[in-house]
């Protein structure tokens, strides 16, 4: 192996600060989602899988790989481009983030990756890219369909990057933004979130009382985020929460889709019934014009990925249609190794 490492120190220090500004930023990025990376020569650092960009300056989250060697495996359509941990340059370390790839195929130095809320509430609708002309007019964007994070992303945006181009738009899944600067790719990715930005509607009131008395003794409780409740308070929202899923990470860390409580149903009754079919207990569950509850041993990870889902429904108009996951998609983010070591440690 070559000469030891060294971040390119400055340049390093500005990006552990804009990393971890953006991923303090629950409307930027929730959990261990999103990601930064830059290149120094043969080199690219880049956030580790399953570490928070909000720990950047205060953690080592990011992990140098081979530039090169990565680009070509992508290039050549090599499976070892999904497991970015070969392309390490310090083994038995963190792994490199599952959207390794993603980044190496920017010509750019510096590319930063996020679920951005005003995005995903554009990004999970139909005609999306239609409704992103107004708005990006001016930058230099693009947007490619869903397919699952990894190498088959990667090369997507490849075919659109190969005229550097600074924004992609990546459906059903958020926002990757890159430039030359440290300084000015934060900025692009703050300029697009404010240009995407939708106010929230939703100001039902939650029967909070039926729902003490519905989780008295059960395995779930009442949130800490109000605003979740109005995902049962307005028949359009709860169909579309109910839908299926619209992006990756609530896949990941809240399973597929939501449930809702049948009539009558007590909310243990509804998580056996989950289990019996295979599944876990539901993360969280929607009781119709009362409110939501959530499973008392929900991690910080599934209370990020819930706010999300709220976050960007509120965002999304009632007459809207949404683009869901496939049955396949789901159950190929469902059964991959990479993010079950992504979910284990971000728990
Ligand atoms: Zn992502």
């Amino acid at each position: 192996m070559s000469a030891p490492l060294t971040p390119p120190n400055a340049l390093f220090a500005a990006l552990r600060q804009a990393s971890a500004a953006i991923g303090a930023d629950p409307m930027l990025i929730q959990a261990a989602g999103g990601n930064t990376s830059i290149k120094d020569g043969d080199v690219m650092w880049i956030k580790a899988s399953g570490t928070l960009l909000a720990d950047a300056v205060e953690k080592d989250i990011f992990v140098a790989v081979d530039l090169p060697d990565m680009r070509r495996a992508v290039a050549d359509g090599d499976a070892r481009a999904d497991q970015p941990a070969e392309f390490s340059r310090v083994q038995d370390g963190l792994r490199p983030s599952i959207e390794t790839s993603l980044h190496a195929v920017f010509p750019q130095k510096v590319v930063m990756h996020a679920h951005c809320i005003h995005t995903l509430a554009h990004a999970v609708q139909k005609n999306c890219k239609a409704m992103l002309a107004g708005p990006l007019a001016g930058l230099n964007w693009a947007m490619v369909d869903y397919v699952k994070p990894g190498t088959n992303l990667a090369r997507l945006v490849s075919d659109v990057a190969k005229e550097p181009i600074d924004v992609v738009i990546l459906k059903n899944h958020g926002v990757i933004v890159a430039g030359d600067t440290i300084e000015q790719t934060h900025a692009l990715m703050l300029d697009v979130h404010e240009r995407l930005r939708i106010a929230p509607a939703g100001n039902n009131f939650a029967d909070l009382a039926t729902l003490e008395s519905l989780t008295a003794g059960s395995q779930y409780t009442l949130p800490d985020y109000a605003p979740l409740h109005q995902l049962a308070l307005d028949s359009t929202r709860l169909q579309q929460a109910t839908g299926g899923s619209l992006y990756p990470d609530h896949v990941i860390f809240c399973g597929i889709g939501a449930t809702a409580l049948e009539k009558g149903e007590t909310p243990d009754a509804a998580a056996t019934k989950q289990i019996q079919a295979g599944a876990p207990a539901p993360v969280f569950l929607i009781v119709p014009n009362k409110g939501v509850i959530v499973r008392r041993d929900a991690t910080e990870a599934n209370h990020a990925l819930m706010r999300c889902l709220v976050d960007v429904l509120l965002r999304v108009p009632a007459g809207a249609e949404l683009t869901y996951l496939s049955d396949a998609q789901n159950f190929e983010l469902l059964n991959w190794d990479a993010e079950k070591y992504r979910s284990t440690l971000n728990v």
